[in-house]
């Protein structure tokens, strides 16, 4: 069932690619190339677990494109990853990296595992033990790793830790998403957060909708959620509903945001604390204006699109909302901020990180927040140029916008 689904989201992937490098003029040999990734590699992890007994994880790493520059994206640690799923997520992020104009194709990790049945111990082996397994096809120069769906700084630790013990030299910019201490840097935790913030205030704008007081909900409460519910109540707006794995939050008024991110566990799980007043897919459908899927993929399909009653979507999550249910949300006229410009802030910090790491020199939180918010809006901006003058929906006019600088690198490179 799982892999059906994940063969969905790749082929998905693959008809937009195809759409947007068309209208773009490209020929059928870009778009062959352009289509799947260009390596893949399937690894098999031996881990001693803490009762003795052994367990061989399944891991992978997709490199979509290096024309522009080595790939980058981040590891997920999920029970439910697959290879097409993999494959999907790295054309995402090099889609991410055109739009953002980082020097970066997109890649991908998984691995096969559950972090919440895993001790401390038995995740610091899998994390070392993926990296001794791919350790020929990464490197600060070749492919960059970063945090994904339940993996952390911590994990990033260990991971650089075991590669700099193979290459025999302290090497930071082989991974992002470190703590600071390591090379880590100011603004990283935050930046998917931040840059979906912007994304909302820019949306508002056009819909000419105040942030103070304007109504939102989010789904998941992971690291993207629940800086985005802490972020959107500074600012005044007004988070009616929430979300985790097992339910979600419903107050009209307003949700007390500093009280769930107080109790929130390390996987985000808050809806324990109340006596649940919502389903998750209740929660989708509520009135408001900014619904935000921030969770994992295929949650806004075309059963749940005719009764979406937000104004805008902006989707911090990669790959929550699928084709079908983008064409019902676009022909109803919700505003949609797609995830490979939405959720580009993580990756984005990320190359201000790796920037830092190769200069050896330390921006402030500050420089960094500034730097972040200048690109996203660039972004956006350019996403809703090509959405208006070539009069594609935003998911399209997105694709357009991240492939071209890789396709144009393509040809440069006399590959095609
Ligand atoms: N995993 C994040 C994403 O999907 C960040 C990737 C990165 O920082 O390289 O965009």
């Amino acid at each position: 069932m799982a892999d059906i689904h994940a063969h969905d989201i790749l082929k998905s992937t693959q008809i937009v690619i195809e759409q947007a490098l068309r209208k773009l003029g490209h020929q059928d040999s870009m778009i062959e190339l352009l289509k799947e990734p260009m390596r893949i590699l399937t690894v098999r992890i031996p881990v001693r677990m803490d009762d003795g007994t052994t367990t061989i994880f399944t891991g992978y790493r997709s490199q979509h494109n290096d024309a522009v520059g080595p790939t980058k994206g981040g590891v997920r640690f999920h029970p439910g990853v697959t290879e097409p799923e993999v494959k999907a997520l790295s054309i995402w992020m090099s889609l991410k990296c055109g739009i953002a104009d980082l020097p970066y194709g997109g890649g991908k990790g998984g691995v096969i595992c559950d972090p919440r049945k895993m001790s401390f111990g038995e995740l610091e082996r899998v994390s070392r033990g993926y990296v001794r397994a791919v350790s020929q096809i990464v490197g600060p120069t070749k492919d960059i790793p970063a945090p994904d769906v339940m993996t952390n700084s911590q994990i990033m630790a260990w991971m650089l830790d075991e590669y700099s013990r193979i290459r025999e030299f302290d090497s930071p910019g082989f991974i992002t998403g470190k703590p600071i201490v390591l090379g880590g840097s100011k603004g990283r935790e935050t930046a998917t957060a931040r840059g979906v913030v912007i994304m909302i205030e820019e949306a508002l704008a056009l819909r000419g909708i105040e942030i103070k007081g304007a109504r939102i909900v989010i789904q998941g409460f992971g690291n993207a959620g629940s800086y985005l519910a802490k972020f959107m109540h500074e600012a005044g707006a007004r988070v009616i509903g929430i979300s985790d794995v097992n339910g979600a939050l419903y107050n009209e008024e307003g949700l007390d945001i500093p009280y769930l991110l107080d109790r929130r566990d390390s996987f985000g799980n808050v809806t324990n604390l109340f006596p649940q007043t919502i389903t998750n897919d209740q929660l989708l459908e509520l009135d408001c204006d900014v619904l935000v899927p921030a969770a994992i993929e295929n949650q806004i399909t075309e059963t749940n699109a005719p009764n979406i009653r937000a104004s805008i979507i902006v989707e911090a999550a990669n790959g929550p909302t699928t084709l079908e249910a983008t064409q019902i949300l676009t022909d109803r006229g919700i505003l949609l901020v797609p995830d490979v410009l939405a959720s580009a802030g993580g990756v984005i910090v990320s190359y201000f990180e790796w920037v830092q790491n190769n200069q050896g020199y330390y921006w402030d939180e500050n420089e960094v927040d500034t730097k972040l918010r200048i690109m996203m809006i660039r972004g956006f901006k350019q996403v809703y140029e090509i959405h208006q003058t070539r009069n594609v929906d935003m998911r399209l006019a997105a694709y357009m916008t991240g492939v071209r600088k890789m396709a144009e690198a393509v040809r440069y490179r006399g590959w095609v």
